[in-house]
């Protein structure tokens, strides 16, 4: 499957980073206009507000609708830069043209939602403004690649992705979490698709931003959408991860944009995902070592041998089953889950001779 894509036309598009930046929302009149402002005198190019907010739950701030668009006309009229916004539905899809809006993003919640994405694609039809596409909020790759598809087949070919992470149960350093592998295999299946990173909805927290814009950029991914409000503290939603126009400009000065060598692209891509899943296996088995070291804790203070050992006969022959089933060698699985189990007994033996 391959998309027929043209460039986004936003800018010159020449170098990297393409960088979007404006408040979680617009809030009012004032605080669109200052913040852009400030936006402006850094050089920023692209302002970014959400009118029609998707909340996790009622009652909380959920956009202040239309009447933001004409704050947004106002941005654009005075300071030049061009103006985005996200939209969920065909009503929105249909204000933001009229308000002359130069770029419409699809939030998470709505790319994971087919009929959704249709009906968006459907009001999309004819008409020519580039749209952002943020992953959905599961780890689903085919899903985010059919709404890109969907958009496509409606014709709309200036089209670019967002890696705005992926929810999670347990909340950990993460607001989302990166799983940097699904952003660099979408690169992989769709080469010519811009893939612009959020570090604001992955991180959750301004002291992220930096680092996450910077992992980016070592990644190859091409541009940033980041959340920037005059005075985050007061924002209205998204608070905590919201950076002053002052404090994006010095995160985004301090940026090392690396070149990308083209003879070995492919192989460096792919090089990136094993280096993201290594990292990811390092995590998962430092967190199977600390439910171990629990048990163990249960195990001293229940008087129980720290090897038990038809529960290790089970986890071997199970996981060794399922290796064979996943096209791993049955002699592989048993090194690695006899390792893993050598270590948990390691530590084990730790917690009860402490
Ligand atoms: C946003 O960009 O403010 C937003 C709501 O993002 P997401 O869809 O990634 O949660
Ligand atoms: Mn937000």
């Amino acid at each position: 499957m391959s998309l027929e894509l043209q460039p986004l036309g936003l800018l010159a598009e020449t170098k990297r980073p393409l960088v979007i930046a404006g408040p979680c929302s617009a809030e009012t009149e004032e605080q669109v206009l200052t913040t852009a402002r400030e936006l402006a005198t850094y050089g920023c190019k692209i302002f970014r507000a959400g009118i029609w907010k998707p909340r996790t739950k009622p009652g909380g701030f959920e956009g202040v609708g239309v009447e933001g668009l004409e704050w947004l006309k106002k941005v654009k009229e005075e300071t030049g830069m061009l103006i985005s916004t996200e939209v969920a539905t065909p009503a929105h899809v249909e204000a933001a043209l009229a308000a002359g809006i130069d770029l419409i993003w699809i939030g998470a919640r709505t790319t994971a939602n087919p009929f959704a994405m249709q009906d968006l694609a459907d009001a999309l039809k004819g008409v020519d403004v580039p749209v952002l596409v943020k992953n959905p909020v599961n780890p689903d790759l085919e899903l985010w690649i059919g709404a890109l598809e969907r958009l496509n087949n409606a014709g709309v070919k200036r089209l670019g992705a967002i890696h705005r992470g992926f929810s999670t149960y347990e909340k950990k350093l993460y607001r989302n979490l990166p799983m940097w592998h699904i952003a660099i295999e979408l690169k992989r299946r769709l080469p010519n698709l811009p893939i612009i990173c959020d570090p604001s909805h992955i991180g959750g927290r301004r002291d992220l931003i930096a680092p996450l814009c910077q992992q980016a950029m070592d990644l190859g991914l091409d541009g940033l959408i980041v959340e920037s409000h005059c005075t985050p503290d007061c924002a209205w939603s998204d608070a905590s991860q919201q950076v002053t126009p002052d404090v994006l400009d010095f995160i985004l000065d301090k940026l090392v944009i690396r070149t990308i060598a083209q003879s070995t692209e492919s192989l460096s891509t792919l090089r990136r995902q094993i280096d993201e899943m290594d990292n990811s296996i390092i995590e998962l088995l430092a967190k199977r070592m600390r439910v171990c070291r629990e048990i163990g804790q249960y195990k001293k203070e229940n008087n129980l041998t720290v090897v038990q050992s038809a529960r290790y006969t089970e986890v071997v022959d199970k996981r060794g089953a399922q290796g064979v089933l996943c096209g791993m060698s049955a002699d592989f699985m048993k090194t690695v889950f006899e390792a893993i189990h050598e270590e948990s007994v390691r530590q084990q033996l730790e917690i009860i001779n402490k």
